[in-house]
Order: C-alpha cells, then structure tokens, then sequence
C-alpha cells in the first residue's frame, strides 16, 4: 500500500455531530501521521489507529480549527495512560510550544517533553519518516501556514492547508496523484487579499493534478456546489472530503 488518506474530519469553521474541523490520517512507506488536529478529530483517529504509535504528527497552521484537537492528544498521551514509547514528532510552526503552554497555565511546554517533540516548520522543511517524505511549502493564509506534499514509492498527495490563491499550492499539486484543497469561500470579497480559496480557485490550482479532493468548504458553500464548481474549471475527477473515507492511491 504506497500511500493512503483518510479523512477524520472536514468541517469549517466549527465542527458538527459526526462532522469534526480538519484532520486526516496520511499512511505509506511504513509510517502513519496525523495530518491537522482540528476538533474531533483526536477521536476520530482512534477509530483508525493507536494514537500513541503514530509517527509524527503534521500541523498545517495553528488556527483552532485545525489544531485544538492537540490538547486533547496532550491529556491522552500526558496523563490518559496512552503514552507513546517515544515522543512524537510534531511539525508545526513554531509557536505552538507557546500556545499549548498557555492554554494549559504552564510556563512552557517542558514538562510535554517526554511524549511531543516539537519540531518548527519553515517553507521547504523537508522530513522522511521510513518511505514515507514530507515537504512543507508556505502558502498564503495571512498567519504562518504551510501545505504539504507526502510522496512514497511514486505515489503523491498534497495539501493546501488553508490559503488564498498563490503559486505555492500549484507547485505543490504539480503531478499529484490526489490533491486534497481547501474551498471555504463562496466568493472573494472586493479589496480584501484572500486568505481562502473559492470552489474555482481550488479547480484552477489543481491543474496539474490527478484527482481533486475538495475541503474545508465553507458555511457558504454545499459540499456538492463546490465539487460541481471546482470540476468545471479543473476538468478532472472532483470528489469531497468525507467523514471516514479513505483513499489509497
Ligand atoms: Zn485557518
């Protein structure tokens, strides 16, 4: 099995029953990692793997949405009985050690040093777990934010993370097998510089990909409206992230 996503949830801004924020599983080359810990999705992942044997973990930019599940993972692997046998890796931009911290009244995240090992994203960090490779690139979200490209054995996957429109996500769906994009917006609003991508702008970046997996669709949009929006100007296969599903590619 070169490489597989399954989607623990796609949700945004906030989750819904049996609809967690962002998050997916990402296996292949003999590693498993937990790709954005939006909420509910610490819960999910236990229905697909032992949270405490995961590879690393990969956050994409730490809005709530896509990270909040990690201080459920920090009561877990901490103080739920469900440590691992050696920290894991968390790449993530690099205050999340501050954040996490805070939030749990600490004065930094020492004390998590014996089960997360916080490792910072920087546009073009590049990691191999087993066969399995990570490369980060920086995309536009007006915070620090990161999309992904997970390649094993010749198969590959990209992510967008959240971003508005920039050629960073091109380069990132360049020969995807599955390129996995957010579409929150309905339209761009006038003057503003997007910071999300509309249905189009996901089929428009996905250009030189194989299949276009649509998420992260906004409360403007139907999963449905946004698949049928972005295949129009992509042209290829467009399906919507869902709940449970999984792709092996
Ligand atoms: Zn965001």
């Amino acid at each position: 099995m070169p490489l597989s996503l399954t989607v623990l949830g796609a949700a945004s801004p906030h989750p819904g029953p049996g609809r967690p924020c962002s998050g997916y599983l990402v296996r292949g080359g003999g590693a498993e990692v937990w790709v954005d810990a939006g909420p509910g999705t610490f819960a999910e992942l236990q229905r697909h793997t032992d949270p405490a044997r995961l590879t690393a973990i990969w956050i994409s930019h730490l809005h709530a949405d896509h990270s909040a599940d990690l201080l459920a993972a920090v009561y877990a692997y901490a103080f739920g009985g469900l440590t691992p046998p050696v920290p894991v890796p968390v790449y993530a931009p690099a205050d999340l050690p501050r954040r996490l911290a805070g939030f749990l009244g600490r004065p930094d995240a020492a004390f998590l040093g014996g089960v997360l090992d916080f490792r910072p994203l920087y546009d073009g960090h590049e990691v191999r777990h087993w066969n399995l490779r990570l490369t980060a690139r920086a995309v536009a979200h007006g915070t620090e934010a990161y999309g992904l490209r997970a390649e094993s054995q010749g198969s590959v996957l990209a992510y967008s993370g959240d971003s508005g429109p920039c050629d960073a996500l091109t380069e990132l769906a360049h020969h995807a097998d599955v390129f996995l994009c957010e579409a929150d917006l309905d339209r761009h609003r006038d003057g503003a510089r997007p910071v999300h991508l509309t249905p189009e702008d996901a089929g428009a970046h996905a250009k030189g990909a194989r299949t276009l997996v649509v998420t992260h669709v906004g409360p403007g949009l139907t999963r449905e409206s946004a698949v049928d929006r972005a295949a129009a100007v992509f042209g290829g296969r467009t399906t919507a992230a869902r709940e449970g599903g999984t792709t092996t590619f």
